[in-house]
């Protein structure tokens, strides 16, 4: 079908559990648009790394060796999904084993050309939202919106381990709290891409906001851009 409104890009970046990933797949129900969860992707590499054993060497062709690894991204009932091999790794991505080391894997950059660039190719014809850490800087720097997301540390803690806990990983909250710091002083600090508000990004602190709120700031917010520009959406912005 061809479509003469053109679908916005949608970039989430922010710190670990501030709840992007809850609030693009709001937007992505309200919008009809699609979820692209590029932690997820940099997940499933630390996966198939930790599950080959081999070393985390820069100098290594990245991108020539991903490229052969039988993943495949795609959304499927609103939901993004990865398989390695034909099977859901969603459980394995979320291990302790992968949040402990993905940082590490996320910081080379041979790696990150690889997945930037199908980020690039997943979200190339627009109407989705995607969640990370340079989107709106690195993946889509054009985006038409951007957001960054942030919370108070105490809540981040207490909306990942209660997560944890409902899916029976047996963790503490210290560990919980060891993790989130790690990644963020990581992802922030690396050479390449380090995690940073795109200069042009609404910021959002999610702390003391529930999920109607957060969702009816930003459709109001894509409504206004979408007005002011003179774009018309896909479809129209209702705000719940
Ligand atoms: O979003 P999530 O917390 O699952 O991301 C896991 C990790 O993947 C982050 O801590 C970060 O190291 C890496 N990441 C990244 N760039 C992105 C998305 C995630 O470096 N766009």
């Amino acid at each position: 079908m061809h479509s003469l409104s053109p679908k916005i890009t949608i970039a989430l970046d922010g710190y670990a559990a501030c709840g992007k990933s809850t609030l693009a797949r709001d937007l992505c129900a309200a919008l009809e648009y699609s979820f692209i969860d590029t932690g997820a992707m940099y997940r499933a590499v630390t996966y198939w790394i930790l599950r080959q054993g081999i070393s985390l060497d820069p100098n290594r062709p990245w991108i020539q060796i991903l490229k052969d690894v039988p993943f495949v991204w795609h959304v499927a009932d609103g939901i993004f999904r990865i398989t390695y091999n034909g099977l859901d790794i969603e459980t394995e991505i979320r291990s302790m084993e992968v949040s402990s080391r993905v940082s590490d894997v996320a910081a080379v950059s041979g790696i990150r050309a690889f997945l930037v660039r199908q980020q690039q190719l997943l979200g190339r014809e627009g109407g989705v939202v995607l969640d990370g850490r340079d989107i709106g800087t690195v993946v889509f720097p054009d985006a038409e919106l951007k957001l960054f997301v942030t919370a108070d540390t105490e809540i981040r803690v207490n909306r990942r381990l209660a997560e944890l806990i409902a899916k029976g990983t047996p963790v503490t909250r210290a560990d919980v709290k060891a993790n989130l710091d790690e990644r963020d002083l990581i992802d922030s600090t690396r050479q390449d891409s380090p995690l940073q508000a795109a200069p042009d990004a609404l910021w959002l602190d999610t702390s003391r906001m529930d999920r109607v709120q957060q969702l009816r700031i930003v459709l109001g917010r894509a409504q206004e851009l979408v007005d002011k520009r003179g774009w018309s959406a896909s479809r129209s912005v209702v705000v719940p």
